[in-house]
């Protein structure tokens, strides 16, 4: 496929129509392995737009609710495998448009597709309970409702996996749909909706408006018309969103950064370790919010596992995801790569020693690109802004330890609670961590990134509103029960 066939303008999809926005204005979606490229013209909406589309979602509702779970699951099947038939082009898409290597795109799109089969399954599964009443001639039990139109704020890292993770639960539970992408991947976004469509939902199940967070983000959590609201991205916007659904009785649901870490004990597999520290805080050019960013190592076997760190690390191919053989694509864009390479500064001037990377990459070609460097640190101290504050690139701080109470103390020494890891072969350690570490996914002998869609995801502290998404956990946030109980 070329560039040129690529270009194209993508519009709304709101009650079963592709529209132009009201407002009349597109913004480019580029590359950012080579910013010349246009990958497509995405609208940017208002207000209006926004209307158009809460009232088209709650029309749709009293009949959509009104299915039974079977059916809404078998359109969930069919829109999985159109997906799967789509997978390279909307695999490429999301390449061309946020960078991820080619090989990660295509993974997270058959994650896509499994997570869409996964939900298809729970409009067959149990919705209650029955209770014991103490009136033995009542019956007493619980059912669950959809909570109505819900609206789906997603970010730019996970353009496939996020929305349908967050859109196959709600809508399988009765509820329809707006989909707010981040603009940054709106073509990609565009494409997973043309699946939905062709497998035939309802006119106004579920909607597409793309354009500004600060319009129709915060838009769809301040609407009357929206009774849920599930955010993914960052802390900041996250506090934003749950405020305006709180001030106005709505439910809602953020799942936000990291700060992850890897603790490496003396008697760990040093060659796994470093493996999986490598795929953890590299991969997608560490831009997952359950990359791992602090790399706490035993300083018995710190020099050595550093010399193997960084061995490994001047073997990553950095360049175009698309290419073949190369491993780690650039900041997904302008912003993001200006935010790693402040951070380098803000590193260096603190104290912290620079012992790779760290530099924007200009050779062959990727002065047209956002790449950076892998880039490493030590003598990074906890109260550094390189070891508190989420960086999302491909940067890790080294921090030594000499026991291992004080490996975990430094790994809880954050405001983020997303993931940790540890690499030990002791059960001792192993269920200390598991026991005493504050993080919503706790991996054992695995890298901090990786994530099961059949078992719940999210995080403690700052990471998350502590409700829990993917697998039967979905149900929690999707659904109200109803305690009902009934006497002849
Ligand atoms: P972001 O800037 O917070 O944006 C996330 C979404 O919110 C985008 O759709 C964005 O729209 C929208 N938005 C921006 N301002 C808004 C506002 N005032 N009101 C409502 N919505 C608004 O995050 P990002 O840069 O896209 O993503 C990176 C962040 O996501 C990182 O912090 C990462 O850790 C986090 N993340 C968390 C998880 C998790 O499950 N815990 C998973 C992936 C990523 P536009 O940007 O399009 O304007
Ligand atoms: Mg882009």
């Amino acid at each position: 496929m070329s560039a040129m066939q690529t270009r194209k303008t993508y519009l709304n999809y709101i009650g079963g129509q592709w529209r132009a926005s009201v407002t009349g204005v597109v913004e480019a979606s580029r590359n950012p392995a080579r910013i010349a490229e246009v990958v497509g013209y995405v609208q940017v909406s208002g207000a209006e737009d926004l209307d158009q589309a809460v009232l088209a979602a709650q029309s749709a509702l009293p009949a959509w609710r009104k299915l039974s779970g079977a059916s809404r699951g078998d359109l969930l099947y069919k829109t999985a495998n159109i997906l799967e038939r789509r997978t390279q082009e909307i695999a490429e898409t999301m390449t061309r448009e946020m960078g991820k290597t080619l090989p990660e795109a295509i993974g997270e799109t058959a994650r896509g597709v499994a997570i869409l089969r996964y939900y298809a399954g729970e409009g067959l599964r149990k919705i209650g309970d029955v209770i014991p009443s103490t009136d033995s001639e009542g019956l007493l039990f619980t059912t669950r409702v959809p909570l109505g139109v819900v609206g789906v704020i997603a970010p730019w890292n996970f353009p496939v996996a996020i929305p349908i993770w967050k859109m196959a639960p709600a809508l399988v539970y009765g509820n329809t749909v707006i989909l707010k992408p981040a603009q940054e991947t709106a073509v990609t976004a565009a494409k997973v909706i043309e699946c939905f469509e062709e497998a035939g939902f309802p006119a106004g199940v579920v909607n597409l408006v793309t354009g500004k967070g600060s319009v129709i983000g915060q838009g769809l959590a301040g609407h009357p018309g929206v009774q849920g609201i599930t955010f993914t991205g960052s802390d900041v916007v996250g506090k934003q969103v749950g405020m305006a659904a709180l001030k106005r009785g709505a439910k809602y649901q953020l799942e936000m950064g990291g700060k992850n870490p890897i603790i490496v004990a003396e008697d760990a597999d040093l060659d796994l370790a470093v493996d999986a520290t490598i795929s953890g805080g590299l991969r997608s050019t560490g831009q997952k919010c359950t990359a791992t960013s602090r790399v706490i190592v035993a300083r018995s076997i710190y020099e050595t596992f550093k010399a193997k760190l960084l061995g490994k690390i001047r073997d990553i191919r950095v360049g175009n995801g698309l290419e073949e053989g190369v491993w780690m694509g650039p900041c997904a864009n302008e912003n993001q790569m200006n935010t790693v390479l402040e951070y380098v500064r803000i590193g260096q001037e603190e104290g912290a020693s620079l012992l790779t990377g760290g530099r924007r990459m200009t050779q062959d070609g990727l002065a047209e690109g956002y790449f950076v460097e892998p880039t490493v640190f030590e003598q990074v101290t906890p109260s550094m802004r390189i070891a508190r504050e989420e960086i999302f690139g491909p940067v890790l701080a080294l921090i030594p330890f000499d026991s291992m109470e004080e490996a975990i103390r430094l790994a809880n020494d954050a405001e983020y609670g997303l993931s940790a890891s540890i690499y030990t072969r002791d059960i001792g350690h192993m269920l200390t961590f598991i026991r005493d570490m504050d993080a919503g996914l706790i991996r054992v002998n695995a890298e901090t990134a990786g994530v099961e869609l059949q078992a719940p995801f999210g995080g403690m502290k700052l990471s998350s509103s502590h409700s829990r998404e993917q697998g039967q956990a979905a149900i929690e946030f999707f659904t109200s029960i109803k305690t009902v109980f009934v006497k002849s």
